[in-house]
């Protein structure tokens, strides 16, 4: 089965320079780069004001930028074929099709914040799997807003970095039109080596968590399915749990407690409700278990949690079903479907030695069901983006 590797960052900033020069026949001025991610634990809790605890990957993208004296905007990428070119002062809500919208985005909504963005040429390269649920899309934001802030001639100052998550969150939400809850863009641009992040959307905080020397790998496993392109399941589950704090006159689940959900009687509010509670209750014993060293009963902590998104919000499938229970077979300390569901990627727990022992099980178990291998790669906790 496919493994996807990271790369080094060195060689390719340098082979992503050299695509640009190849491209534009002129020298880049600066290459960004952004981390995807994967979420260790809180699935839909975003938008409920709860707690989330991403990884950035050490698979990245790369933008290579180069301002222009006009404000033309032409950009390409290794990944898709169609470049685009326009001007920034044409660039609104709409008016970018396709994939450029997430980069072109930003630019958009550095100007709308005041900064004096020039034209630029740009070029993208990536080794994070695009819509594997890895978020990709976020790494190619805060790649092109680490190119562009460089190119500004700006310090990426923590400040500057908080700023940079709401342009890109822009970009995604109104440029490319798709809804974000923030945790991608605050991953990549405030992630720290080693570590997972815990982000707190109540209090629009985040710490990062040390992982340890001890700790297994991350395996991820890319089922390649995506059951979600038009029956809106993410935005159904977001108006139950919005309905669900309605009924139980709270702003958001973040204040519910497990009590509360007596008090609604639509049994389906019910188990939506009961996975928000138990799942940001579930991101807080991780983060426990975690600094204690305990990953066994992190492992546990990913089984409660991978049941609960199967049984209580209904986002699971078959696919990410026969991932988990495999790789729990095959001798993963645990294991869960992460991301927004219906498709994209389950995570295991794996000690070292096991790793090859459970991609190959969970590959040979989805050749037996007549479907394709999964995709695996490895979530060594990276760093946030830089420019190079
Ligand atoms: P995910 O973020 O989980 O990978 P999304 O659907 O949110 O999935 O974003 C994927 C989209 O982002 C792609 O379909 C493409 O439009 C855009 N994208 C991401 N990375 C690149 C890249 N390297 N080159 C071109 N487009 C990209
Ligand atoms: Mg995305």
């Amino acid at each position: 089965m496919p493994h996807v590797s990271p790369g080094d960052p060195r060689e390719l900033a340098a082979t992503t320079r050299a695509a640009f020069r190849a491209a534009y026949d002129i020298e880049p001025l600066v290459v960004g780069h952004a981390p995807g991610r994967v979420n260790l634990i809180g699935e839909h809790t975003d938008y409920n004001d709860g707690l989330c605890l991403p990884v950035a990957l050490p698979h990245r993208t790369y933008v290579a930028a180069a301002p222009r004296d006009d404000d033309l905007v032409r950009i390409s990428s290794l990944q898709v074929s169609e470049p685009w070119a326009g001007r920034l002062e044409d660039v609104r809500p709409g008016s970018v099709p396709g994939w450029a919208a997430y980069a072109v985005g930003v630019l958009w909504a550095l100007a709308e914040s005041g900064l004096p963005v020039p034209g630029m040429d740009a070029l993208v390269d990536s080794t994070v799997p695009l819509g594997a649920g890895l978020s990709s899309s976020a790494a190619l934001e805060c790649a092109t807003a680490m190119a562009a802030l460089a190119i500004l001639g700006e310090e990426a100052s923590e400040t500057r970095l908080r700023m940079l998550v709401g342009v890109c969150m822009r970009a995604e939400s109104e440029v490319a039109g798709a809804p974000t809850g923030g945790m991608d863009q605050t991953v990549a641009l405030l992630a720290e080596p080693d570590s997972a992040l815990l982000i707190d959307f109540a209090a629009g905080s985040t710490r990062a968590v040390s992982l340890g020397p001890d700790a297994p790998h991350i395996l991820v496993l890319d089922t390649g399915v995506s059951h979600s392109l038009n029956d809106g399941g993410y935005a159904a589950r977001r108006r139950d749990c919005e309905e669900a704090a309605r009924r139980l006159d709270l702003v958001t689940l973040r204040d519910a407690t497990l009590a509360d959900l007596d008090r609604l009687d639509d049994e389906r509010l019910v188990r939506r409700a009961r996975h928000v509670v138990t799942e940001i209750a579930r991101v807080e014993r991780t983060v426990t278990e975690i600094e204690g060293g305990e990953w066994e009963r992190v492992g546990g902590v990913f089984v409660e949690s991978h049941a609960s998104m199967r049984d209580d919000f209904e986002i699971s499938c078959p696919e990410l079903d026969l991932a988990v229970d495999t790789a729990l077979a095959a001798g993963a300390l645990g294991a869960r479907m992460t991301g927004g569901g219906f498709g994209g990627s389950a995570i295991a727990l794996v000690p070292p030695d096991d790793r090859g022992r459970v991609a190959t099980a969970v590959g040979e178990a989805f050749v037996a069901a007549g479907w394709t291998a999964p995709s695996t790669l490895i979530a060594s906790p990276s760093g946030a983006a830089a420019v190079d």
